[in-house]
């Protein structure tokens, strides 16, 4: 069966450039070293390389307004003319090109007094989008310049492209009313969004757009009817218009579930489907619902969040069942290919038999055009393709890089024993008392001390060769020790000896463990103009020598106070990774679990005391779906204990997470049985601590005292007012004094302050009656 009308298709493309053009660019316009005409002219190239880029490998249909300067939820802010009063008086003259981009960076990164939007995650990725501001008096104006000049630029070259724009329901299922007015939703706000949104589609019509996209992944979240009959609304009123491009509703992230019928009943002309993960479940939901016969389905087949090579053949397996279930079939990579990095051959040092494995943002359109012309085409066309294909995966299922019998052995001998400490907590922590001897409320910090730029040169110093290993070892050391001494002289009663050493807390640890691979080129967008490199876990892992007990013993031999092994976590060291696609996490996790417990059994063997394992990422990589959390949490919860459990009951565990927004997890936290865990709370005014006493939490708990989030150094009576209300709330001998998490980014002056103040409220409320 062959369908001739099928197009390739991706949604988005990495934005900075082969070259990091953009993050240089934006980054020198904000030194203020290029001005706006420059940073206009370099956007404007790479938006035409990219444009060309695309066509040369054979995308059929190449999407439009991808292109984003820092974020494309904040571009839909100013799209839709939703910019919080503060940004407007910040710049307020937006009448030239600087203008308008100053104002669009406020609103990103804050100015002196204007803070920015809110940053969170994108989902489960790990992006970061900006928050909309909305509340019951937000007016909207459609501001459409950007879309339209898009489409008009690519035009020009004689490319007619789908604009890609975030659609109106997933814009306010993602905005926040910072002063949280009662009874209000920003999803109330959607009569006063559609009539723009339509606004906006007569216009690109008239501009000689044939489709655009709107992006719903929102609706991949459990919502609830009402919502549900809100999006059938919306896409009712959208449709209704006359003059308009084709619309087509794209999800990605998950399966539809309850949308799917909501959206294959609308009158939309096309649906965009995740079929990758556990997102395949669409293709049967899509199948119950009878199939979408006079719609577009462009059908997401390859993974575009991972960087696996494609199985081309279960694709076009899929594929082929696809045809049967709607209109026309067009082959596209799951979401943006904004999540992973450019291009493979960019990775010089790679064994070329794992390279073949991997697939990046250039690699998978080939898949996609590839799977394109094997739905439009003769098989044997791309036969050769098929079998090169078929290969590489048979080479990547029988490597012994991929699956090491001895740690399989290991994972699958792990018993419910190792997942449990020998003694239940209470004797735990009088046996910690009586070894650590601590005052009541023990002060400590969460691990980082600042970064400065000498360890930061240092560390480039090493790479290139200026410095040799030794040499390094004794700049950490030197670090190590000015650390200890500062913490001694500040009177801090549980040290650390301060992460001096780490790049990162994920890359650190996958340098030095087997199964992790680094990348050289592999950059990915966090936020704005910060790209990171994830590591990539491509077999099994394990743990060739100990990674931290050099740092930790000498760190515990400057000084009579314990110090605290500082080690990440096995699903945080998942979750900043690309991680492998063959087996369940869970069993990448026990890999993890197991070699950390391995380091823990050192440092403990090694003197160390107190050993604290960071899992910042818990809860951020909680399913989209609330059906799929129970098993995720299961396995997230047995790594942590398997990492931890190994240990004498006069070995104290930590744990550290960045957040205190704990509804969803609060059951796991407890089940982890950390003796200790910390935990933001000053944002949120020590609520946290109330939900614990509530909870039932029965360890101890470190309840983040500074915000180290802001700049300020919060002084000796905001502290204690802070502690005050956590003694009132949580058993004072089950508490601990700490900031909100590492002080990596913030500067000594800063660091210094508020530590001594920090000591200082500890004393005011250990004196008291
Ligand atoms: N130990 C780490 C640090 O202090 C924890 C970082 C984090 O929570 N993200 O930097
Ligand atoms: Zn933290």
């Amino acid at each position: 069966m062959t369908s001739p009308t099928s197009l390739a298709t991706v949604y988005g493309y990495p934005r900075q450039g082969a070259a990091r053009q953009l993050k240089k660019a934006v980054e020198a316009y904000w030194k203020g070293r290029v001005d706006a005409d420059a940073l206009l002219g370099t956007a404007r190239d790479l938006r035409l390389q990219t444009l060309a880029e695309l066509r040369d490998a054979g995308i059929d249909e190449i999407p439009g307004n991808h292109f984003s300067f820092y974020d494309h939820v904040l571009d839909t802010s100013v799209l839709l003319g939703a910019i919080p009063e503060r940004h407007v008086a910040a710049v307020p003259d937006v009448t030239t090109p600087a203008g308008e981009l100053d104002r669009y960076f406020a609103m990103a990164r804050g100015t002196a007094d204007a803070p920015p939007l809110e940053m969170t995650k994108w989902f489960d990725t790990n992006y970061h989008y900006l928050v909309p501001e909305l509340g019951p008096d937000t007016t909207f104006t459609l501001n459409a310049a950007k879309p339209l000049a898009e489409f008009a630029e690519a035009l020009a070259q004689g490319v007619t492209t789908r604009p890609v724009l975030v659609g109106p329901v997933t814009f306010l299922l993602l905005a926040k009313d910072p002063t949280g007015t009662d009874g209000f939703r920003p999803l109330d706000l959607l009569d006063r969004i559609v009539p723009l949104y339509a606004d906006l589609l007569r216009q690109l019509h008239e501009a000689g757009a044939e489709w655009v996209q709107l992006d719903e992944p929102a609706l991949v979240t459990d919502q609830p009817a009402d919502v549900l009959a809100e999006v059938a609304d919306t896409y009712a009123t959208l449709a209704a218009a006359t003059a308009r491009p084709k619309i087509l509703v794209a999800s990605y992230f998950d399966r539809l579930g309850d949308v799917l019928p909501v959206l294959a009943s609308s009158p939309v002309e096309g649906l965009a489907l995740d079929f990758t993960g556990s997102a395949a479940a669409n293709l049967d939901d899509l199948a119950a619902a009878g199939g979408i016969l006079d719609k577009r389905l462009v059908a997401g087949v390859v993974n575009g969040r991972n960087i696996w090579a494609a199985d081309l053949a279960a694709a076009l397996g899929t594929l082929a069942t696809l045809l049967g279930l709607a209109g026309s079939v067009d082959v596209a990579a799951s979401c943006s290919l904004l999540h992973v990095p450019l291009d493979v051959t960019l990775e010089t040092d790679l064994d070329p038999e794992i390279a073949g494995w991997l697939s990046f943002a250039r690699q998978k359109l080939e898949e996609i055009v590839t799977l394109r012309r094997g739905l439009t085409e003769d098989r044997s066309a791309i036969g050769d393709v098929l079998r090169v294909n078929a290969e590489r995966l048979a080479s990547r299922a029988a490597s012994p890089i991929v699956r090491v019998p001895a740690v399989r052995e290991r994972a699958a001998a792990v018993t419910d024993a190792d997942l449990r400490r020998v003694s239940p907590y209470g004797r735990r922590h009088l046996a910690q008392e009586e070894r650590l001897r601590l005052p009541e409320l023990p002060t400590t910090t969460i691990g980082s001390f600042p970064q400065t730029s000498e360890l930061r040169q240092a560390r480039a110093a090493l790479r290139s060769g200026k410095l040799d290993r030794d040499a390094y070892r004794e700049a950490m050391r030197a670090e190590v020790r000015a650390v200890v001494a500062e913490q001694e002289k500040l009177g801090l009663d549980v040290l650390v000896h301060g992460e001096p050493e780490r790049n990162d807390m994920v890359q650190y640890f996958g340098e030095q463990l087997t199964g992790f691979l680094a990348t050289q080129q592999g950059w990915v967008q966090s936020y704005g103009t910060r790209y990171v490199r994830p590591p990539l876990i491509v077999g099994d892992v394990s743990r060739p020598e100990p990674m931290t007990v050099d740092w930790a013993t000498y760190a515990q031999s400057l000084t009579e106070r314990p110090v605290k092994g500082m080690l990440t976590g096995p699903v945080t060291m998942l979750a900043w990774s690309f991680v492998r696609d063959d087996q369940p996490e869970g069993d990448t996790a026990r890999q993890v679990a197991l070699a950390l417990r391995d380091e823990v059994a050192d440092l403990e063997n090694a003197g160390i005391a107190v050993i604290q394992v960071d899992e910042p990422a818990l809860r951020e990589t909680l399913p989209l779906r609330t059906a799929d959390r129970a098993a995720y949490l299961e396995w997230a919860v047995d790594s942590f204990r398997l990492a931890t459990a190994g240990v004498r009951d006069d070995t104290q565990i930590h744990t550290h997470m960045c957040y205190a927004e704990f509804g969803d997890v609060l059951q796991a936290i407890v089940d982890m049985d950390a003796d200790v865990i910390s935990l933001e709370a000053a944002r949120s005014n020590m609520a946290i601590v109330a939900d614990l006493a509530r909870a039932g939490y029965p360890n101890e708990a470190g309840p983040g005292v500074w915000d180290i989030h802001s700049p300020r150094v919060p002084s000796v009576e905001e502290i204690a007012g802070h502690l005050r209300t956590a003694v009132a709330a949580f058993p004072a001998d089950r508490l601990w004094v700490n900031p909100d998490c590492g002080l990596k980014t913030r500067g000594y002056a800063e660091v210094r302050a508020t530590l001594a103040n920090l000591v200082e409220a500890t004393g005011q409320l250990r004196a008291r009656a």
